[in-house]
């Protein structure tokens, strides 16, 4: 990791991220038990600082508590005790999840555990009438999360478990983080013009119609209210990198990239580069393999603006992408 890294984002500081304090293996489920997650705990707990929150020991629930479940309309449930459905707490878990969403305001991301009626993100139960399955709905302290940042990066322990869904959230926090550090230095256009740059390929291999849109953007960054600008253009961004990147796209972002050596490379290993590339596209090769032969050229003719690519590397290898 170069120093530029260790100045502007992840380096030594750790990343704020609010999490559901169970996954931490806090004993605060309503039998006393927890649900550490290892690979949160132990692998991303080496990058990212957590700020654990149980939402129900909040509300004073108590632990051991009768356990809550949703109850109602999906789309608007009430969570209610499961031993005595008139104890309702929906009011007390939603006013506490704004409460916290204000008081998180610093966090880069939020980790929540998956299909409990406070803290799940999506899918949790939703129980109706006669007390038979009615539907899937959202936690209600996790909504409100939600509600007040849709531009958080937000996940579910068990989806963690997916290469594809794991590699998606570990970029967004880390483009999320950078940014947020980017606007409390105090965001100008040339400071905008930069990380646009820096983030140009990573962009292009989610989204080739949001990356045009995002350059109109920071090309006319002069010229207005540059907090608007910016916010308009977090807002594009973020909704570009929450699609998971297709083989196609990402091809085409190791073309553009590949273009850059055109000139430097023989004829051998200019087809070889191309190959790998279309092997990959085809589904035959890991990312890895273009990926490794970028940097191998990259390492033996240099070139400033491609090695501040964030693609080529979007956040440590540590943390296990998927096959950078
Ligand atoms: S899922 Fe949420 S409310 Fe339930 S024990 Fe874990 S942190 Fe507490």
């Amino acid at each position: 990791m170069d120093e530029a890294d260790r100045s502007d984002s992840d380096g030594e500081e750790k990343i704020p991220v609010g999490i559901s304090s169970c996954l931490l293996g806090e004993e605060v489920r309503y039998n006393g038990g927890h649900k550490l997650d290892r690979y949160i705990r132990q692998v991303l707990g080496q990058y990212f600082k957590f700020i654990p929150v149980c939402p129900e020991v909040a509300i004073g629930l108590g632990v051991p508590r009768p356990p809550i479940r949703l109850v109602g309309d999906p789309d608007a449930p009430r969570a209610v005790d499961v031993t005595d459905p008139d104890r309702d707490v929906t009011e007390d878990l939603a006013a506490h999840g704004r409460r916290m969403a204000g008081e998180l305001s610093g966090i880069s991301a939020y980790l929540f555990k998956s299909r409990s009626p406070s803290c799940g993100m999506e899918r949790v139960k939703v129980y109706g009438d006669k007390g038979a399955p009615a539907g899937k709905g959202q936690g209600i302290y996790a909504r409100e999360i939600m509600r007040a940042n849709p531009l958080l990066p937000v996940e579910e322990e068990g989806r963690l478990n997916d290469p594809l869904l794991r590699d998606n959230f570990l970029l967004r926090v880390h483009v999320y983080d950078r940014w947020r550090r980017m606007i409390a230095r105090g965001v100008t256009p040339g400071a905008l013009v930069e990380f646009h740059s820096r983030n140009k390929f990573l962009i292009l291999a989610h989204d080739q119609q949001r990356y045009r849109r995002l350059g109109r953007i920071v090309a006319n960054a002069g010229g207005g209210d540059i907090e608007a600008v910016a916010a308009d253009y977090i807002s594009l961004l973020m909704e570009a990198l929450r699609k998971p990147a297709s083989r196609r796209n990402q091809a085409n972002a190791l073309m553009h990239l590949a273009g850059y050596f055109k000139k430097l490379l023989d004829s051998g290993d200019r087809q070889e580069l191309a190959d790998s590339i279309e092997a990959y596209r085809r589904g035959e090769r890991p990312l890895l393999v273009p990926l490794t032969l970028l940097r191998h050229h990259l390492r033996r003719h240099p070139d400033a603006y491609v090695e501040a690519q964030r693609y080529l590397e979007p956040f440590p290898r540590e943390l296990g992408g998927i096959d950078r």
